[in-house]
């Protein structure tokens, strides 16, 4: 019985479109890559600038390799939860790179980092515990963060004072542990988090600190080892999420990295975990590779890091405005949500794909197309996206 609710869905739809907001899929047909093949364009390919293949490594040819010989040796799927016969040795063997490669005891594996976020915060802190959240922190943040129990506090983005002010309201009410957790690298503004005084702020106040590094692991700080070491911080993070579906191959996958104790008990209790799949033997094979090829990517953070700041300069000088910062995120700012999507329609059209985003995934009046570098675009790429933007740009009276 459907009681009228397909018709209620439709006008939802209709009021989304309305307000501009509609996203549509870009259909590849081919693998992912500084260039890749738009379904249903007859010009075959355009310059990427919207996945997270920051290094690259997506199409790597080792990674397919050591995929598929898994995938031949090991089978497709695992049939099972990890706890009842659903834990390969390639899962342990990945659990544990990913533990020496961000220098912590031990690590476990989700199906994605979203589940990682998910599972986390309801099985490690209760109502006797704070958790204080920056307000831009990933949606799988603020839903791991709903499901838990513990006391929520929330600060303006990187606003030290607010924090501060939280930690000292969370000690008055004598709560028992307080977990401060932040975004590493913000995905849509493509800032770092103020991590050095985000631990003063936590040893000051007695604090844990997590962060959810998807957006750098593997491709900021040196080794690729992320923003703690991009910071300085090093081993002053608690506890690190992360995913697999980014700068790591790009598959899917996430995983938490922490004490033992800490793993040990997420093993024991995380919901996702206990209750989810995890990734397939074939692709854990692939990220393993992925990790140690990023370990030794030195000359793709290079070239990347190149990407971005010709990029910004260029865009910059070209009259366009974007969030400063120096991550391979690249937010043109354009704020109408409308004019957002006609940009990225007008770039894209001029073989250049991106995406426009608008509310609800960053607030009203701030719609941008978010660019991101990656060192799988060449050089001439790079000059590709920045002709495609300043001709769109001024096609449309932005510049
Ligand atoms: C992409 C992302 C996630 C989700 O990662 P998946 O592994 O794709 O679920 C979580 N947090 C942040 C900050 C992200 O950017």
């Amino acid at each position: 019985m459907d009681s009228g609710f397909s018709a209620h869905a439709r006008t939802l739809l209709d009021a989304i479109e309305a307000d501009g907001l509609s996203k549509r899929e870009q259909v590849l047909q081919g693998p992912q890559g500084g260039v890749v093949a738009l379904s249903g364009r007859d010009a075959g390919t355009v310059v990427n600038l919207c996945a997270n293949n920051y290094l690259g490594l997506a199409n790597h040819p080792d990674i397919v390799a050591a995929a598929q010989q898994a995938l031949a040796r090991d089978g497709f799927g695992m049939a099972s939860v990890r706890f009842i016969c659903g834990t390969h040795s390639l899962h342990r063997q990945l659990e544990q790179a990913i533990a020496g490669f961000l220098g912590k005891a031990d690590a476990i594996l989700f199906g994605s980092c979203f589940d990682a976020n998910g599972g986390l915060f309801e099985t490690i802190l209760t109502d006797q515990d704070a958790v204080i959240s920056d307000a831009l922190n990933h949606a799988s943040i603020i839903d791991g963060v709903r499901l838990s129990k513990a006391q929520r506090y929330r600060y303006t983005n990187g606003d030290m004072d607010e924090l501060e002010a939280r930690l000292k309201a969370a000690t008055d009410s004598g709560l028992r542990f307080k977990l401060i957790v932040t975004d590493g690298v913000f995905s849509m503004d493509g800032h770092v988090a103020k991590l050095p005084e985000i631990c003063a702020l936590a040893e000051r106040y007695g604090a844990m600190v997590m962060i959810d590094d998807c957006h750098a692991t593997g491709h900021l700080g040196a080794g690729g080892r992320g923003t703690p070491e991009l910071t300085g911080v090093g081993d002053r993070i608690d506890i690190i999420s992360g995913t697999l579906g980014k700068t790591l191959g790009g598959a899917m996958g996430g995983f938490i990295a922490a004490s033992q104790p800490i793993i040990d008990l997420l093993r024991q209790r995380a919901r996702p975990y206990l209750f989810s799949n995890v990734l397939p033997p074939a692709m854990a094979a692939g990220a393993l590779k992925a990790i140690e090829l990023a370990a030794a990517a030195d000359d793709r953070r290079a070239l990347l890091l190149q990407h971005v700041q010709h990029f910004r300069a260029a865009m910059s000088s070209a009259g366009f405005e974007l969030v400063p910062g120096n991550t391979p995120i690249i937010p043109v700012m354009v704020h109408d949500a409308g004019k957002a999507q006609a940009l990225a329609a007008e770039v894209v059209r001029r073989g250049v794909l991106v995406s426009a985003f608008s509310f609800p995934v960053v607030p009203k009046g701030q719609a941008r197309i978010r660019t991101q570098m990656s060192a799988a675009l060449t050089p001439a790429d790079v000059d590709t996206a920045i002709s495609a933007f300043v001709d769109a740009g001024k096609a449309l009276a932005l510049i």
